[in-house]
């Protein structure tokens, strides 16, 4: 099968010729239709968080596709499926996080596409506990994008507690933010969208953004107050500056959640006097979990989110990752196969 893997931190990926894996015990074997291109990808691919993965590895964590062998162990009736590939590769289904219903806290989890291969290929093996079924009314192409972006974002408005008429904040437009604004006008908030490229601006206004503010040329503080302060912040942009204005903007009672991810170990300032004195929530925020992603899905085959994307080869991977970087891509880049 073909694969594009990571052979160094820093090294353009390596299209390979690799043998088709087998699922093992538990495992599912999947072939892939399509795999969204996450920003995390390009960090594991650069190894530029605390905690790396060991190239060679193949990335990615938005696959989707048919399951066309199962391991042993694993129902058969499972072939033929479509399922999802998230980042949460398997958990231990046993700790007080997996009893929960918050298996995306669990210790002992691995994720795809870093500490295990992912998607970036024309197959991958994943934990039959942990795919998710996607439903006929999602296409291959679409549901890519919301196993990562949207089950993230989706998340990030749930744990924020959003109710009607609530003023949401949204820093970074794009594969995530196109998504998070979405969700947040689906619970009743009032969106504000804050990017520094005005063709990321546009795409919110098109999505039903209420507020967009360029914050290259404009004070995102001083913009969301005049429209009356954010009671949530939803930090998807990975600038270090993004969540220190988050922060600045948010009402007394406001949420600020944390979603992306600088490189290193970022930090930034939070005032004790003005959170205490202000009921202000401080609020991180990991990808979701297989219900999530269920709910994403359904509300997708629903006509309730659009999902923008474009297509790339998976030939084109590092071209692709530039475009990311760039900012040149408008939303998210999906390969397909
Ligand atoms: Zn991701
Ligand atoms: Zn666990």
């Amino acid at each position: 099968m073909k694969a594009a893997v990571v052979t160094d931190f820093g090294k353009p990926l390596e299209i390979q010729d690799l043998p088709t894996p087998q699922p093992g015990p538990g495992q599912v074997l999947v072939k892939m239709e399509a795999s969204g291109l996450c920003h995390t990808d390009i960090h594991a691919a650069h190894g530029d968080w605390p905690v790396k993965p060991q190239p060679p590895f193949i990335p990615g964590h938005e696959g989707i596709g048919p399951v066309t062998a199962v391991g042993p162990g694993v129902s058969a009736d499972l072939v033929g499926k479509r399922v999802a590939v998230p980042w949460l590769g398997s958990s231990c289904g046993t700790c007080r996080y997996c009893v929960s219903g918050w298996e995306t806290l669990c210790e002992s989890q691995v994720n795809s596409g870093y500490s295990v291969d992912g998607c970036y290929a024309e197959y991958a093996v994943a934990d039959a506990g942990a795919v998710v079924q996607v439903p006929d009314g999602v296409s291959s192409f679409d549901a890519a994008p919301l196993t990562c972006a949207g089950v993230t974002t989706y998340k990030a408005i749930k744990v924020a507690k959003v109710v009607p008429a609530e003023r949401v904040a949204v820093f970074g437009i794009g594969g995530l933010g196109h998504l998070a604004l979405q969700y947040a006008r689906l619970v009743g908030g009032l969106v504000t969208a804050v990017d520094l490229e005005p063709d990321k601006l546009g795409l919110a206004h098109r999505l039903g953004a209420d507020q967009t503010v360029n914050a290259r040329t404009h004070d995102p503080v001083k913009e969301i107050k005049k429209a009356g302060g954010a009671d949530v912040a939803v930090v998807l942009a990975a600038a270090p500056q993004a969540f220190e204005q988050a922060y600045r903007s948010l009402n007394r009672g406001g949420r600020l959640v944390m979603v992306a991810l600088p490189a290193d170990n970022a930090a930034i300032n939070v005032p004790i006097f003005e959170t205490v004195l202000g009921g202000i929530s401080v609020i991180g925020s990991i990808v979701g979990t297989r219900q999530d992603l269920s709910e994403v899905f359904a509300l997708h085959a629903a006509g309730r989110t659009q999902v923008i994307a474009e297509t790339r080869r998976l030939d084109q991977v590092n071209d692709s990752f530039d475009e990311v970087l760039g900012g040149r891509a408008e939303a998210r880049l999906v390969f397909e196969f």
